[in-house]
């Protein structure tokens, strides 16, 4: 059994904590409330194997204090389980969360991993915990009047962002299209679906990405646990003469040691992380993957709480964190670390539904300065496409 810390970075601990807001009556929560959305896509998204996206699925929750104070957080799917996420906030969580202190975010965090554990333990119970966790961030942050990434300690609101395409189904024109689009609108990395029947064809869009970008723009290829072991073994050398700085997800997620064959094979730097939802598999898969890059998502992986516990396993083994899905939060998580990697911008624009997108300045992403996490969502726009929800308590603004 691999050894565990699962406490808090001491400076995030510090910044979100029962004591740093005063009386516990006024810090008491009085409302949660939730929003289910399915947001269409502009056109269907294919990878490997999770087949065709037409939509993502949005969760929001918004949860109020006695004092009036909110915060919100949100998770996402690929177009299956919202309706499940959103009933176990509503069902196992919301009526549990009524008066904690809601400044606490560590408590909360360790209360819902066991109010949740025997069903949970990852799964839809993992995004639903995110999601809360994210709200109380949120509050916490705003609080204190501070941008998250500054409460966090962060020394730069900005990190190194790639564009990540969901493009398995491009055509080779569309795919260079894509691409060299990225690259115009000012992104210095790039990152395509790989898992073809045929690895040839895999190989010669790689090679063409590879010629159409130049020597100079970052690349990674992600199969999304498409392969073999043997086959990732084959396809990493056929990818590697192309300049590829990692191969995500080459194999089944939960392969640890098929991982660690694979990078003693070819040599070739691995990421993965947003199939890990719990510590534990994010430090088995540390202790045992070879991994080179770690790629949590806090909308499945435990919230903030749990991003930042990855983080602080990842910083102990010397590999950047880097980040998976929704930039918009992402970029204040990736730039408050001191050994913050590439953040990925991801293809379900959950951005474009708020109402202070993330810029790209001089090739880098940078995180919003207004307090809180800066994820405002555009409740109008979004209305037409709310399939569900529930309110408990007093329902915030
Ligand atoms: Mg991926």
């Amino acid at each position: 059994m691999p050894a565990r810390n699962g406490a808090l970075p001491k400076r995030a601990a510090a910044a979100a904590s029962p004591q740093s807001g005063g009386g516990a009556e006024k810090l008491a929560i009085r409302g949660v409330a939730i929003d289910l959305y399915a947001v269409p896509l502009a056109r269907v998204l294919v990878d490997a194997k999770h087949g065709s996206h037409s939509h993502f699925e949005l969760v929001t929750v918004t949860i109020t204090l006695a004092d009036g104070s909110t915060g919100t957080g949100y998770t996402y799917t690929g177009g299956k389980g919202g309706h499940a996420i959103a009933a176990v906030l509503e069902h196992d969580l919301a009526e549990a969360l009524l008066g904690k202190n809601g400044l606490d975010v560590e408590g909360v965090s360790d209360f819902i991993e066991w109010h949740l554990h025997y069903v949970g333990r990852g799964g839809i119970a993992a995004f639903a915990a995110s999601a809360v966790d994210i709200a109380l961030w949120d509050l916490a942050a705003r609080r204190a009047g501070l941008p998250l990434w500054e409460l966090l300690g962060g020394e730069r609101g900005d990190c190194r962002v790639y564009h990540g395409g969901i493009d398995l189904a491009f055509t080779r024109d569309e795919l260079i299209g894509s691409v060299t689009g990225a690259v115009e609108r000012g992104f210095e990395g790039v990152k395509i679906k790989v898992g073809l029947p045929d690895l040839a064809t895999d190989a010669d869009r790689v090679r063409a990405v590879r010629a159409a970008i130049g020597d100079d723009v970052t690349f990674m290829v992600d199969a999304n646990y498409a392969m073999s072991v043997d086959r990732a073994i084959a396809a990493a050398r056929a990818f590697a003469e192309s300049g590829i700085l990692w191969f995500e997800e080459p194999t089944l997620p939960d392969d640890y040691l098929g991982f660690a064959r694979i990078a003693d094979a070819t040599g070739v730097p691995l990421a993965m992380g947003e199939n890990l939802h719990t510590i534990h598999e994010f430090g088995y898969a540390f202790d045992q993957a070879k991994l080179s890059y770690i790629q949590p998502d806090a909308s499945n992986c435990g919230g903030i709480t749990g991003w930042l516990r990855v983080a602080a396993l990842a910083e102990r083994h010397g590999i950047p964190v880097c980040s998976h899905g929704m930039h918009e939060l992402h970029v204040s998580l990736v730039a408050s670390q001191r050994h913050g990697g590439w953040m990925e911008w991801h293809s379900f624009p959950i951005e474009a539904w708020i109402l202070d997108p993330v810029t790209l300045v001089g090739g880098r992403a940078v995180a919003p300065t207004s307090p809180g996490t800066g994820v405002d969502f555009d409740r109008k726009r979004l209305a037409p496409h709310r399939i569900g929800g529930a309110s408990v308590g007093t329902r915030g603004v």
